[in-house]
């Protein structure tokens, strides 16, 4: 057995696994927005979709096929014929095309999901694989539930494979069951036992039902596996796959001891990740590694001192690394000039005079409604988004009225327009949502509402982001302020004047 080279291939499903999972449905234009952002941090292989599951899907991956280069795109099927044709129609316009069929190979898959013998499960990988060939150079073989299959099984369901040309082995611990020992020597025993090992790619597919996903893929990378399939944030069915950017990370941090390299452009890392929690409306928990927020913060006196000598006392890579400022900041009605110019360029802008004294004047009107000013309300201003053509709240109360409550709010837009409307509700939520509702003129249900308490103590604000989906696309919304109701309030309003506004540009071409 050969030493398998030192790249390792970086399988991206987030846009299959992870799409697939509840909460985190994605719209076609989602999709393709997503894709170009993982061809950018450098992934290998973007898994796009299961073209035969639905029309959109096989639409959307088609975009992608077209659209994305820079990675290879690949698209799932069932060892059926017409999975693997609606495959090669959809990937006809890829740069590099993969064709990934998949079997289940386990027993107990074998008896209750296929109904089928040993011999039957082969014949059909076979098929699956042979029909693939014809289209594509580059297939990818999975058995599903391969941990759970018997050794001697799986060894003899790979050779037929690779005697049928896939390119790619992959072994999926599809229930999250897995040790990183016993996978470790799995792929040990594979790479010596399946005839023509060193022709192929090994992969790993590991779930994190037992919070071992990382842990394992890289016990599988020990073994010789060559590819590992993971997600930006870990997202994926149940508890999610191996998340990406920590997978990434420990590779390159303990290069040392791993020994191998991938072609991730790690400070892109943070970016990717924000981006699929705007588009799916869901956050990663505060202390999520890597691009949690407090993945690099340091809160106690004790780390504080050493971190101020040398930063390697409590850092084991730069924030900067995987896409982090140097450091966080917070803006309040008191910060000078320097200050918002330093963190725009922490923030990657470098503006001139006159740009900096509009985002100052802006962000300042901005403290009128909200206590901060954080990162993502700098990098909209500079973004030209500056929220200045819908409305805004002038003004807000709720009056508990036993049973119920009572919102009263004021909205104003940039041409002096006042609206007040007032609603009752079974809280004030509720309440608030609904007096919003009439003073804009707008409603519409949300697809999420989350609300997390950033800080302690008298500095402490809340920060909510909530999305709803209309007509197909999210549209989503983040507020933050010292009150928790506020800041709904306002990701509340961000989402309508989106609304409003593409409602706005539709209506153009009836004038034309
Ligand atoms: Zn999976």
């Amino acid at each position: 057995m050969n030493s398998p080279n030192n790249r390792i291939r970086i399988f991206d499903t987030s846009l299959r696994d992870g799409e697939q999972s509840p909460g985190f449905t994605m719209s076609g234009a989602q999709k393709i927005a997503f894709a170009h952002a993982l061809a950018e941090l450098g992934v290998d292989v973007i898994e796009a979709g299961f073209p035969n599951s639905s029309p959109a899907d096989y639409s959307a991956v088609q975009t992608i096929a077209r659209d994305v280069r820079g990675a290879s795109i690949a698209a799932l099927a069932r060892c059926h014929e017409g999975d693997i044709e609606a495959c090669a129609r959809a990937l006809e316009r890829a740069e590099s095309p993969r064709i990934h069929v998949f079997i289940s190979s386990s027993p107990l898959h074998r008896q209750y999901k296929l109904n089928m013998s040993r011999e039957q499960v082969i014949e059909h990988a076979i098929m699956g694989v042979t029909l693939a060939r014809k289209h594509v150079d580059d297939v990818e073989f999975s058995a599903e539930d391969a941990f759970r299959t018997e050794r001697d099984f799986l060894v003899e369901l790979f050779n037929a494979a690779v005697a049928t040309g896939a390119t790619t082995l992959n072994v999926p611990d599809t229930v999250g069951y897995a040790t990183p020992d016993e996978i470790r020597e799995l792929f040990r025993y594979l790479r010596a036992n399946v005839q023509g090992a060193d022709g192929v790619v090994f992969s790993a597919h590991c779930h994190n039902d037992l919070g071992l996903a990382v842990a394992n893929s890289l016990a599988a990378i020990e073994g010789g596996a060559r590819q590992v399939e993971c997600t930006i944030n870990g997202i994926g069915e149940r508890a999610g796959n191996a998340a990406l950017e920590e997978l990434v990370m420990a590779l390159k941090v303990r290069q040392g001891w791993y020994g191998v390299d991938t072609g991730i452009t790690t400070p892109k890392l943070l970016d990717t990740s924000r981006l699929l929690s705007r588009i799916t409306g869901i956050q990663v928990q505060r202390n999520k590694a890597i691009v949690g927020l407090n993945a690099f913060a340091h809160e106690s006196g004790i780390h504080q001192h050493g971190m101020l000598k040398n930063r390697d006392t409590y850092e084991i890579m730069h924030p900067q690394d995987v896409g982090w400022p140097a450091s966080q900041l917070v803006l309040g009605r008191h910060s000078g000039r320097a200050a918002v110019a330093d963190r725009l360029r922490a923030l990657g802008h470098v503006l001139d005079d006159a740009q900096l004294d509009l985002v100052i004047a802006q962000a300042k009107a901005l403290t009128h409604t909200q206590h901060v000013v954080s990162d993502a309300d700098l990098l909209r201003l500079v973004a030209g988004d500056h929220g200045d053509t819908g409305w805004r709240i002038a003004s807000m109360s709720l009056i508990d009225e036993g049973q119920h409550t009572r919102a009263h709010v004021e909205l104003s837009d940039p041409d002096g327009h006042r609206v007040k409307q007032d609603a009752s509700g079974d809280g004030p939520i509720a309440a608030l949502f609904a007096a919003l509702a009439k003073a804009a003129g707008v409603d519409f249900e949300l697809e999420s509402y989350e609300v997390h308490s950033m800080g302690i103590g008298r500095d402490a604000r809340g920060e909510a982001n909530l999305s709803a989906r209309i007509g197909g696309e999210t549209f989503s919304g983040q507020g933050t302020s010292r009150d928790v109701l506020e800041a709904s309030a306002i990701a509340w309003l961000e989402v309508a004047n989106r609304l409003l506004r593409s409602y706005a540009m539709q209506r153009v071409p009836a004038f034309a």
